[in-house]
């Protein structure tokens, strides 16, 4: 197991929010002992007990609910490095020590490619690990770039892109509740299931992240990364284990299976919209082009729909619908299954059964099969939910991925050609989108989203 991670960009957001409190569960759940060092850098050249206050301060915002031991042994275990990751003589002596480590890059991505060109210019020690925030790339050039750049410089099982979903309980359960039942994956085709709805809508507005989100927008913020791997874990054919060969190629089968939409295509399988002022619940909120930080020229979509074919045996004359979206009126973070109506029924006209949906809920994490059952009335039918929670998980996902990458397990990361697919998916749309073949239409903050984007439920 490695000991010891050096995190560039390590006085971040993502460093304070999830990597930090990740660190603490670890401690927390004795995967980590004291051994373990933590170096955090960044350009602005803070002394210790500056950045010591920093860290407890984000431990006690951010993981106020585990044991203040294990915070501490965090604060204990992390230090402060000035470096910029383009200068080699600074990563030299950020990452000096002995043994292999883990180098976080928790930067802005326009860094990337000059981080792994500087890292490649130090050298890495022997059996070291690279892990890569998203967006991994901006594009599909950009992101084979990366990727040769990456391979110069540690193997690809040595490569960690982040998709920090996959390590989440409810999208693990994804798998556990398809491939550790018989009852659903028989069911688990087209000849039953007539759409999946892969949704991560949230009344969150843009939190003052114009940054970084105004760059990226809603396709590839969450659309080219979460939504699609979610697509592939709903949509793959069973691994024959869980170990990072099978299932990665598994899901690597998805993604090509996905059929690309060409222009024509596009206006009637792709929505865009960007919010205007608006009232969420008690607040007021501002038109998106309001808020501080954004450019209106750039014309970045706060809402992004698409809806996508697979050409496959398997799903073939299924719909599989993916949309995220800003400043909604409620937050709708789940994956739902629609089975196609039942093909008799013989309780005549008085009887009328909604077809059957099971929802993996993503936030909060919860499972729900819609049923129909005989009403109290004869004749009548009533629906019938079944709803189970999930149990919490003992690691929240950055505590499992930075866990992983200790370990040198890759599975929940994205390997270099599946995120390379994953760009031929939404190459198109973002090229499209930029040419305006498909309107950039507005909606209120606190609405549904654009008045004509699939609200199917
Ligand atoms: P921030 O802007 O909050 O932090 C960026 C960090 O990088 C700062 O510590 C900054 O410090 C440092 N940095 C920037 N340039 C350099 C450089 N040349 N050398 C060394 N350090 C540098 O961004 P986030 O923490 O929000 O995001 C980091 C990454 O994580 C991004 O790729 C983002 O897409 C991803 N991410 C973020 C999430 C979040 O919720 N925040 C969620 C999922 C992914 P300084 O400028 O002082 O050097």
């Amino acid at each position: 197991m490695i000991t010891r991670l050096i995190v560039f960009g390590g006085t971040g957001d993502l460093a304070g929010r999830y990597l930090l409190p990740g660190l603490a569960a670890l401690f927390g759940a004795g995967h980590l002992d004291a051994r373990f060092e933590v170096v955090c850098a960044d350009r602005t050249g803070r002394s210790q007990e500056e950045f010591r206050e920093w860290v407890v301060a984000q431990l006690d915002r951010h993981a106020a609910d585990l044991p203040s031991v294990a915070r501490k042994a965090v604060a204990a275990a992390t230090r402060y490095q000035r470096a910029d990751i383009r200068n080699p003589d600074d990563v030299a002596a950020a990452i000096r020590g002995d043994g292999p480590i883990a180098v976080y890059l928790a930067l802005p991505p326009a860094v990337f490619p000059a981080a792994v060109t500087t890292l490649h210019e130090v050298g890495l020690p022997t059996g070291s690990r690279i892990v890569l925030e998203k967006p991994f790339g901006e594009d599909l050039d950009s992101a084979e770039n990366l990727n040769r750049l990456l391979a110069d410089l540690v193997p690809e099982r040595a490569v960690f892109r982040v998709d920090h979903f996959l390590a989440m309980t409810t999208v693990q359960n994804l798998l556990g509740s398809r491939l550790a039942n018989r009852v659903l994956e028989s069911i688990w085709n087209s000849a039953h299931i007539s759409k999946v709805e892969i949704v991560w809508d949230e009344t969150l507005t843009l939190e003052g992240r114009a940054g970084y989100y105004d760059h990226v927008g809603a396709l590839e913020d969450m659309v080219q990364n979460h939504l699609l791997q979610l697509l592939c874990l709903i949509a793959m054919e069973p691994p024959i284990t869980l170990s990072e060969r099978d299932l990665r190629d598994r899901k690597v089968d998805v993604l090509r299976s996905v059929r690309p939409l060409t222009d024509a295509d596009l206006p009637g399988r792709t929505r865009r919209g960007r919010y205007l002022a608006g009232r969420i619940g008690d607040r007021e909120v501002p038109s998106y082009v309001d808020e501080q930080g954004v450019d209106p020229h750039r014309r970045t979509e706060t809402f992004a729909e698409i809806e996508l074919a697979l050409d496959s045996w398997r799903w073939s004359g299924t719909t599989f619908v993916l949309r995220s979206g800003k400043a909604l009126g409620a937050d709708r973070k789940e994956v739902a299954v629609h089975f196609r109506p039942v093909p008799h029924m013989p309780f005549g006209h008085e009887g009328t059964a909604e077809p059957n949906v099971l929802r993996f809920g993503l936030d909060p994490e919860s499972l729900s099969l819609e049923l129909t059952s005989v009403g109290s009335t004869v004749g009548t039918l009533v629906p019938l939910t079944l709803t189970a929670q999930v149990q919490p998980p003992e690691l929240p996902a950055y505590g499992r991925l930075l866990l992983d990458v200790f370990n040198g397990d890759p599975a929940l990361s994205i390997r270099g050609d599946e995120a390379e697919q994953a760009w031929r998916v939404v190459s198109p749309i973002q090229s499209a989108w930029s040419r305006d073949l498909v309107p950039l239409d507005e909606y209120s903050a606190g609405s549904q989203g654009p008045a004509d984007a699939d609200h199917g439920r």
